[in-house]
C-alpha cells in the first residue's frame, strides 16, 4: 500500500516542527539542522521537488530575546517571530548552500490564500521556485498576522500548501515517531496506517505542552483532515531519524500513513473547501442533507431551517446538519439578509458547482 502510494510522487511539501529544529534547550540544533538539510538535499538532488514548511521562528526569537517560555502578549510574540525568522532562514540558507542549492523564502498570511488571485499568484511564485530547482522555505508571517486571521499552525499551513501546488505527498517531522495508541504507556504502538480519521483517531491526539511548539497531534490530525480530503496522503514521522526521508519516499515502514481519499479535489474545489474563515453557516434539514451528500443536488431554499452570521452574495459558507456539524461548504449566491428575511427566489442558494462535501 506504501510503496504503491508513494511510487509515483515527485512533489513533497515536507513541515518541520519547531521541537525537530531545536535542542533541548529551544535554542537551533545545528548538526540536527543540518542532518536534515543533508536529506532534503539529496532528494532535491534525485529530482524531487520540496516545499519546505518550517516552523521554529518563535523558537529562535524566544533565545534570542531572553525569554524561556511564550511570551503571551501579542507583539512580543511577534517580535520573536521577526528575530528569528531571519536567523532561521540563514541557517537554512549556509545549510543548503553546502549542497549548492538556493533557498528562497516565502512568508505567508491567510489572507493571501484566502483571496482567489493572490492564492493563485502565490502558487505561481512557488511554482516558478521549483522551476528554478529553489527550495521555498514557507513559514507564516507572522510577525503582521493577527491572532484571528492566523492559519492556526504551521501543520495546517502545511496542510493547505500542499493543497495549493498540489503536491503529491505532504510529510510533517516532528518528534515522535508517528500517531501513537496508549501514548507513554507500556502496550504502545505506531499506528502505521490511518484509513480514516474518526473520532477514536481524534481521541488519541492530545494537545502539546512544550514550551516552543504549538499544535501538538491534535493540529496535526486536522491537517490530515484537509489534505487525505483533497485526495494528497500524509505521512507523519520522526525528524530526528538518520535516512527518515529517503525511507519514508522509498515506500518504507515509517511513522503513520494517512491514506487519501479515492476523489481527488481539482483546484477550486480545494480553494472552497480549505482556504477561508467562513462568516456564516446555513443549517439545512436532513432531506436537503442528504439530496447534497448523496444525490449530487445543489441547495435549495426550502432545505434550509436557519442561517447564521453575516456575509454578502459570493462568499463562502458553511453547510451545517441540524446538529451543527458541518458537512460541507459552498459559494452563497444570495446575501444573509435576504436569506433570514426569506426573500429568496426559487433559486440555487449554493449551485453544485460551487460546493464541496467535506
Ligand atoms: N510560525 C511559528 C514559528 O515559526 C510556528 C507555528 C507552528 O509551529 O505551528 O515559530
Amino acid at each position: 500500500m506504501r510503496a504503491e502510494l508513494v511510487k509515483n510522487v515527485s512533489r513533497v511539501v515536507l513541515k518541520l516542527g519547531t521541537g525537530v529544529l531545536t535542542d533541548d534547550r529551544k535554542q537551533p540544533d545545528l548538526a540536527q539542522m543540518a542532518q536534515l538539510v543533508a536529506q532534503i538535499a539529496a532528494q532535491c538532488q534525485a529530482g524531487k521537488e520540496i516545499v519546505l514548511v518550517t516552523s521554529g521562528a518563535v523558537g529562535a526569537g524566544m533565545g534570542v530575546l531572553g525569554y524561556e517560555k511564550r511570551p503571551s502578549d501579542l507583539a512580543e510574540l511577534q517580535a520573536c517571530a521577526a528575530v528569528g525568522q531571519s536567523r532561521l532562514m540563514a541557517t537554512y540558507e549556509k545549510l543548503f548552500a553546502q549542497s549548492h542549492l538556493q533557498v528562497a523564502q516565502v512568508l505567508l498570511t491567510h489572507d493571501d490564500l484566502e483571496h482567489h488571485e493572490r492564492h493563485l499568484n502565490a502558487r505561481n511564485t512557488l511554482v516558478s521556485l521549483l522551476g528554478h530547482r529553489v527550495v521555498p522555505i514557507i513559514n507564516e508571517n507572522d510577525a503582521v498576522s493577527f491572532t484571528e486571521l492566523k492559519f492556526g499552525d504551521n501543520d495546517k499551513l502545511s496542510a493547505l500548501v500542499a493543497c495549493l501546488l498540489p503536491a503529491d505527498l505532504l510529510i510533517i517531522f516532528t518528534t515522535v515517531d508517528g500517531v501513537i495508541e496508549n501514548f507513554g504507556k507500556e502496550n504502545a504502538k505506531i499506528l502505521a496506517t490511518i484509513e480514516q480519521v474518526d473520532q477514536t483517531i481524534e481521541r488519541l491526539a492530545s494537545g502539546t505542552t512544550s514550551a516552543t511548539a504549538v499544535g501538538g497531534m491534535t493540529s496535526k490530525i486536522q491537517a490530515a483532515k484537509i489534505v487525505i480530503r483533497a485526495g494528497i496522503p500524509l505521512v507523519i514521522a520522526s525528524g530526528k531519524k538518520p535516512d527518515v526521508l529517503a525511507r519514508i519516499l522509498g515506500g518504507e515502514e515509517e511513522g503513520t500513513i494517512f491514506i487519501p481519499q479515492p476523489n481527488r479535489l481539482k483546484g477550486r474545489k480545494r480553494w472552497i473547501a480549505f482556504f477561508h474563515h467562513p462568516k456564516g453557516s446555513l443549517f439545512v434539514d436532513d432531506g436537503a442533507k442528504k439530496a447534497l451528500r448523496e444525490a449530487g443536488k445543489s441547495l435549495l431554499p426550502p432545505g434550509i431551517a436557519k442561517c447564521d452570521g453575516d456575509f454578502s452574495a459570493g462568499e463562502i459558507v458553511r453547510l451545517c446538519d441540524l446538529n451543527g456539524t458541518e458537512f460541507a461548504r459552498g459559494i452563497c449566491d444570495f446575501d444573509s439578509g435576504t436569506i433570514k428575511n426569506r426573500e429568496l427566489p426559487r433559486a440555487e442558494v449554493v449551485h453544485r458547482d460551487n460546493l464541496v462535501i467535506l
